[in-house]
């Protein structure tokens, strides 16, 4: 199989999610054996920051990377529609620190390239194939077990305990409609804290139109009444599911979705399209890079 890059610029307007900051973006068709490159375009020397898990900063609540000391915040979403578009080569420009979170899913990025579909290029797709299995664990239970197969299947599983959310699963794979299942699949935080960022003025009204939020304990109308003036949302009430009705769910399962798409992204930093059966539980960013750093290191990138 060849590589494949973009037909042409596409560029996005938006803010950081947890840098409020705001953002355009412009995915851009790369050479072959470029793979996926991000550019700080707000810094003269037009900085690189190669999508490798060698260079994974952070991992609380999203994946940063860092390479001589210049950042780019939250980068699994584009990852990972690139990688669900079966993209080899991209060049990412960013005038800011931080991707825009567009809608908390990888959807407009997903809708917009695919509709264009992608060009073929002469190299071969560097494949990735592992010789025995990789396990990452936590303590809270949750792990990422990738073992070799002749090509990528992913499943995961969540259950984090909460009532509204119950046990989800979800499944990719490279012949899997990534476009229609996984992409429109927004992130997800739990009310509770979403009030606690409140009380402590960590966010500033502003919309909750980019997250899916659980209410999994009863509240009160005056806690209500918060939200609906912080966000001025006057209609602002919680669905018989115990989700707040800010948006309507795509799938029922649309949180273990959501959990498919960042593993297909953060995955992506092990350098090229696996060839794995992956199978997670609970995994977040911690040891999805983890997964993809000790996949690195297995495959002799340094
Ligand atoms: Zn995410």
């Amino acid at each position: 199989m060849k590589q494949r890059t973009l037909k042409k610029n596409y560029s996005f307007s938006g803010k950081g999610l947890h840098t409020g900051k705001p953002v355009k973006m412009t995915v851009k068709p790369a050479p072959e054996n470029t793979g996926i490159v991000f550019i700080r375009t707000d810094i003269t020397q037009r900085p690189v920051i190669e999508a490798r898990a060698s260079n994974v900063s952070k991992t609380d609540r999203s994946t940063s990377l860092c390479q001589d000391g210049i950042a780019v915040y939250t980068v699994e979403h584009i990852l990972s529609a690139l990688t669900g578009l079966g993209v080899d080569n991209a060049i990412i420009e960013l005038d800011n620190v931080e991707v825009p979170i567009m809608d908390g899913s990888a959807r407009k990025y997903a809708v917009l390239i695919g509709k264009d579909g992608t060009v073929e290029q002469e190299a071969e797709r560097r494949f990735i194939n592992i010789d025995s299995p990789i396990e990452i664990t936590d303590p809270s239970g949750a792990y990422v077990r990738i073992e070799p197969a002749p090509k990528a299947d992913y499943d995961i599983t969540i259950d984090f305990g909460s009532e509204v959310l119950g046990v989800q699963s979800a499944h990719w794979d490279p012949e899997d409609d990534y476009i229609a299942h996984i992409a429109p699949c927004r992130t997800f935080c739990f009310f509770h804290e979403v009030e606690f960022l409140l009380a402590n003025n960590l966010i500033k009204g502003g919309d909750i139109y980019n997250a899916i939020v659980i209410v999994e304990h009863p509240i009160s109308e005056a806690q209500m009444q918060l939200f609906r003036e912080k966000f001025e949302m006057p209609q602002l009430s919680v669905t018989p599911q115990g989700y707040l009705n800010n948006i309507k769910l795509h799938f029922n399962n649309e949180c273990g979705r959501h959990k498919m798409l960042d593993l297909i992204g953060d995955l992506r930093l092990c350098g090229g399209f696996l060839n794995a059966k992956v199978t997670a539980y609970k995994s977040g960013h911690t040891i999805n890079t983890a997964a993809a750093k000790a996949i690195e290191k297995a495959i002799g990138i340094k």
